[in-house]
């Protein structure tokens, strides 16, 4: 059966002389490995639609086993993606997220829609950085885990004062601080900062200006839930945590001659 999808490619491997396997995220299918035939050879057709970010319409003819990618249409390539290396790494480490936890073939067409815009409004130049972390959040559902912040997740109080527990996975009131003795206490700021950036769409969130410790402060809260709760490693995030590090050894490429062809 041929079916035309339309969808992001997650990776790409090499597979013998000549061919790619290609993970597409597709709207319609989920996440699906298909053989690209040829893919590696430059004059391929499948060349360019093989690469990683790639967005577009993909023909996919489904067997049993792996499906072949037939043919692929570029929407957009993510070339200004591609070209940055800040913008690379970040992209990179929302495309693993999403590979890692995503493990079944069924639709996920909110899941591609997150994916896509993230995709896109690191392309328009938004902050990679307070995309990938939108990311993370959004992505805790996937991976089973929902925050309790509109309350106190022990008692249900609204009112007084709150603290991020990561043993309860979500905010603890004065009355409750003793429940967790590791808990985080936060400031009325911090309390709304949280709110919003959990609940916030991502076509907005390009339009938040936010600013380094603010994202320190929500990174350090999110990646100690996904070291803790969700128990993923990343690849990509070793080399992002050294990037904002030490940000001036990685000095975007402007040579065009270095490109990927
Ligand atoms: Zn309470």
């Amino acid at each position: 059966m041929l079916q035309k999808v339309e969808g992001i490619v997650l990776r790409a491997s090499s597979y013998g002389e000549s061919d790619k396997i290609v993970t597409i995220f597709s709207r319609e299918l989920g996440k699906r490995a298909a053989m690209a035939r040829g893919a590696k050879k430059p004059t391929s057709r499948l060349a360019s639609v093989s690469q990683p970010f790639t967005y577009g319409y993909f023909l996919i003819q489904q067997g049993r086993g792996m499906g072949t990618l037939q043919q692929g249409e570029i929407i957009d390539s993510m070339r200004t993606i591609r070209e940055d290396i800040f913008t690379t790494a970040y992209a990179s480490f929302i495309m693993e997220l999403v590979d890692k936890l995503i493990d079944d073939e069924s639709p996920k067409p909110h899941l591609f829609d997150i994916l896509h815009q993230a995709l896109q409004a690191i392309s328009d130049d938004y902050d990679p950085e307070a995309i990938s972390l939108f990311v993370e959040w959004k992505m805790l559902a996937t991976a089973g885990i929902y925050p309790v912040l509109h309350q106190c997740v022990n008692c249900g109080a609204t009112d007084g004062e709150f603290a991020f527990s990561f043993a309860q996975i979500g905010f603890l009131c004065h009355r409750c601080f003793s429940i967790d003795r590791y808990l985080i206490r936060l400031t009325p700021a911090q309390v709304k900062l949280i709110r919003t950036f959990y609940t916030v769409p991502i076509d907005q969130v390009g339009k938040l200006t936010l600013k380094k410790e603010t994202k320190t402060f929500i990174k350090k809260i999110i990646r100690t839930i996904y070291s803790e709760q969700v128990g993923i490693q990343l690849k990509s995030q070793k080399f992002l945590d050294q990037m904002e590090r030490t940000p001036e050894f990685f000095t975007p490429k402007k040579d065009p001659s270095s490109e990927e062809h």
